[in-house]
């Protein structure tokens, strides 16, 4: 087969990364891309469908969108509608629901004082806390802002099932993810913006991508096209970094997950979308996204998470030796840029816990070092 030069730009995953990469690119400078994606659909792991029941569930996980940044918003607001999101999460622990994260509520009901303040909540933190200057990882982390027993009471038992290490062994940044509050503030988020698709991720992306200078190929993986497809300027690459380098280095160590679904004939079932178990169960959350969807349905669904080492990449494990790992990796890719054309950009890509938001402005980050390279005005 001839090589196909049609397309300015190829393009690997059709998740967040690549949709607006692709987007951009056709829009903005009027370029041919292509996309290819190894799964049977669009939004990478963003992706929400229909349940056979008809209720819309989040295929990888619930997505809570959330951003600080207006720009962000409003350019994702040319391609959706939003409803507020709203996040809110429990957590089953000593045989009851407690609000999470934790927040003066919690602090309340943990320690049975229903009339605390937030002073004297701040006053029991600072007596129950270590005094560790700089956490140096999770469990530090937890220890220096709520102390030991609140740490095993929320934290321990969750880290270890999710992550299977120790919370001593992970970045501070995963348990730091978790805002800590001494107010009544039970979002799950801190951030500005938490806003759903209206009609879901799916749609958002598919709009975006709905552009005659885009193609998609489906259930493609790259290797099968990459000797046949070149691109007259560059190739985006949001897969895994390890694998497109065939994992010359040794694999990157990730983590998976199992989702079980299960119908039940009824309005609701949980108090709030999220119900995590740190200390009970195999799995480490259940999830009834109809109660961010808003939905209107008789049935709901429930989503049960087990994780797992093997299976699709799903999160980068944030540790040291996982990022000395991963920068030799990137050290090949600043080459492969240079020499090649191919930009590595995502969350499997760059090997990094990005949320959505953050992804999409790594993507508008490297369109415009894509832009400034191969355009001359
Ligand atoms: P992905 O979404 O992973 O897309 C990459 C795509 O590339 C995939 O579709 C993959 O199939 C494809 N691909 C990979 N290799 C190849 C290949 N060789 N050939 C062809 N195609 C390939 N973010 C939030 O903002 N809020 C949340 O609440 C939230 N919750 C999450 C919960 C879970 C369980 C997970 C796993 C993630 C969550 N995220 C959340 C993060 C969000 O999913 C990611 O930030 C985002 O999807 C990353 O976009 P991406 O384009 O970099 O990668
Ligand atoms: N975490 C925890 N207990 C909880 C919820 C979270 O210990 O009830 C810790 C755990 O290490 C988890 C991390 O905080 O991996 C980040 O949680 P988040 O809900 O942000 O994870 P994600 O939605 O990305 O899976």
């Amino acid at each position: 087969m001839s090589e196909d030069t049609n397309y300015q730009l190829l393009i690997v995953g059709a998740g967040p990364v690549g949709c607006v990469m692709a987007e951009r690119a056709a829009t903005i400078l009027g370029w041919k891309v292509l996309i290819v994606e190894k799964r049977n659909h669009i939004a990478g792991n963003c992706y929400d469908m229909h349940h056979e029941s008809g209720v819309l569930i989040h295929r990888y996980g619930p997505h809570y969108f959330r951003t600080n940044k207006e720009e962000l918003l409003q350019y994702l607001s040319e391609f959706t509608d939003w409803i507020p999101g709203d996040y809110f999460v429990k957590v089953s622990t000593r045989g009851e629901l407690f609000p999470f994260p934790i927040n003066l509520l919690t602090l309340r009901q943990f320690f049975n004082r229903p009339e605390m303040t937030a002073e004297e909540a701040a006053q029991l933190l600072e007596e129950k806390r270590e005094k560790i200057e700089n956490p140096a990882n999770s469990e530090e982390f937890v220890l220096s802002r709520v102390g030991r027993e609140l740490y095993e009471a929320f934290y321990l038992g969750y880290t270890q099932k999710q992550w299977a290490i120790h919370p001593r062994d992970l970045a501070a940044s995963v348990a730091g993810r978790i805002p800590i509050r001494l107010n009544t503030d039970e979002r799950y988020v801190d951030h500005k913006h938490q806003v759903t698709p209206a009609k879901g991720f799916t749609e958002m992306f598919k709009r975006m991508t709905d552009h005659p200078n885009i193609d998609i190929m489906l259930e493609t993986d790259y290797t099968a096209i990459k000797d046949k497809i070149k691109p007259q300027f560059a190739t985006v690459y949001a897969g895994a970094i390890d694998e497109y380098f065939g994992c010359c280095y040794g694999k990157l160590p990730w983590r998976s997950l199992d989702f079980e679904f299960k119908e039940v004939a009824q309005e609701l079932v949980q108090p709030c979308v999220q119900v995590n178990y740190p200390n009970e169960h195999d799995y480490t959350r259940t999830v009834e996204i109809k109660h961010v969807t808003k939905q209107q349905h008789p049935h709901t669904v429930i989503s049960y998470e087990y994780p797992k080492a093997e299976g699709d990449p799903y999160y980068p494990i944030p540790r040291p030796v996982n990022k000395e790992l991963y920068e030799k990796y990137k050290a090949l890719a600043e080459v492969e840029t240079q020499k090649n054309h191919i930009y590595f950009c995502g969350r499997l890509a760059e090997y990094t816990y990005y949320n959505t938001d953050e992804v999409i402005e790594r993507a508008l980050a490297t369109f415009n070092t894509i832009k400034n390279r191969y355009v001359h005005q």
